[in-house]
């Protein structure tokens, strides 16, 4: 018998200290420099992810949660406006909105792909509706065509919250151009993992691009002379160099994100619990792209929790992501129109659990964590 086989939810180690020379030196690089402010650092990781992403612009911001309020400052979101959004999200998601002052509206989900509803959203439009925030949510895209034509029907804007998607493709089309303006995040758990907190907002648009790079500094344009209120939202050179020495990794973290997927759809298919229905899988729509930053399974007859525990117990680690859809949040209480039930978003958050995707799985702990959920007592 060998040591037991642990295998954590997620291992940065695995996929940083492969790189640790170069990222050391790169620190070096940016120390030596003294340029700790925007600067070239930013511009060249810009430049990099906007040519990667296929959009015109790149802008290096502080986190995704701010690439989402500073796009929503950028549209021009604020009091009196409403803005489409799934509950079943993260929360900055919705937070962003109402720290602009406007109202998210909870959308529901769909069962197979964990995102907008569509045709929940289209009943919730009304005068006040100005955007739409559709979020390609573990890594695969919402439906952008029922998007595009339930914004083109109302003149809504359409921010892409692709925090989780980098790399993700809905047809030919890559997240991070399908919309107005995209955010995506540089938290360490997401595709492109950073040292710390990171964001970035791409667009094809020029004329919102600038408005973005003027209130990522306070909305000085020139400096001092300020026509709007922005704040401070920059990415740090720092992490900008960091990052830059990973994105080139990116695409083989995917490919083995997907290849991990692909194992545990072959072979969890054919486990007891799934074939008897109480587990589901989850899946790639067809013409989608998954990048697979979460793989999200779901327990449907209850035992969740026990799943969670069996896996514990195997030194196999998962999380619930996420464990009480927005609407049902306190600080969403008192929202006009947020008592709608939300049935989709509240059944999977009762069923989901996350388990161990990341690129570098080794097959001994694939195996494991496939072994164990299919003998688990569910
Ligand atoms: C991670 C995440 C964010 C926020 O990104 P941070 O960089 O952590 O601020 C926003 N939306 C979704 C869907 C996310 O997963």
């Amino acid at each position: 018998m060998g040591e037991p086989i642990h295998v954590p939810l997620l291992d940065l180690n695995q996929q940083n200290q492969p790189l640790a020379a170069e990222l050391k030196d790169t620190f070096a690089r940016v120390l030596d420099s003294s340029q700790f402010i925007l600067g070239p650092e930013v511009t060249e990781f810009e430049r990099q992810v906007a040519a990667g992403v296929g959009a015109t612009h790149a802008i290096g911001v502080s986190s995704g949660t701010d690439a989402l309020l500073l796009s929503l400052m950028a549209l021009g979101i604020g009091p009196g406006d409403e803005v489409l959004c799934p509950s079943f999200t993260f929360f900055a998601t919705a937070g962003s909105v109402s720290r602009t002052g406007a109202i998210p509206v909870f959308i529901d989900s769909l069962d197979d792909d964990f995102n907008l509803d569509l045709e929940n959203a289209a009943r919730r439009v009304t005068d006040k509706t100005k955007a739409i925030i559709p979020v390609h949510l573990f890594g695969q895209a919402a439906d952008m065509d029922a998007v595009q034509r339930l914004a083109s029907a109302h003149d809504l804007m359409v921010l892409e919250d692709a925090a989780q998607s980098m790399g993700t493709q809905f047809g030919e089309k890559k997240a991070g151009t399908m919309g107005d303006l995209c955010a995506f995040s540089f938290f360490p758990s997401k595709n492109l993992g950073g040292f710390g907190d990171g964001g970035m907002i791409t667009t094809n648009d020029d004329a919102l691009a600038e408005r973005v790079r003027i209130l990522r500094v306070h909305g000085g344009a020139p400096k001092y002379y300020h026509k709007a209120i922005g704040g401070n939202f920059r990415l740090d050179p720092l992490q900008a160099a960091l990052l830059r020495a990973k994105l080139g990794h990116l695409p083989v973290y995917i490919a083995k994100r997907r290849a991990n997927a692909a194992t545990y759809l072959e072979r969890l298919s054919e486990s007891t619990p799934v074939r008897e229905g109480r587990l589901l899988l989850p899946s790639e729509m067809s013409g989608r792209t998954h990048t697979w930053n979460q793989f999200t399974i779901r327990v449907t007859n209850g035992k969740r929790d026990a799943l969670m525990e069996h896996l514990a117990a195997n030194q196999i680690g998962s999380a619930i992501y996420y464990p009480v859809p927005l609407h049902r949040q306190e600080c969403f209480s008192n929202l006009a129109g947020v008592e709608a039930r939300l049935p989709i978003c509240e059944k999977m958050a009762d069923e989901v659990l996350s388990i161990p995707i990341y690129p570098e799985l080794s097959t001994e702990q694939i195996d494991h964590v496939i072994n164990t959920i299919a003998n688990a007592p569910i």
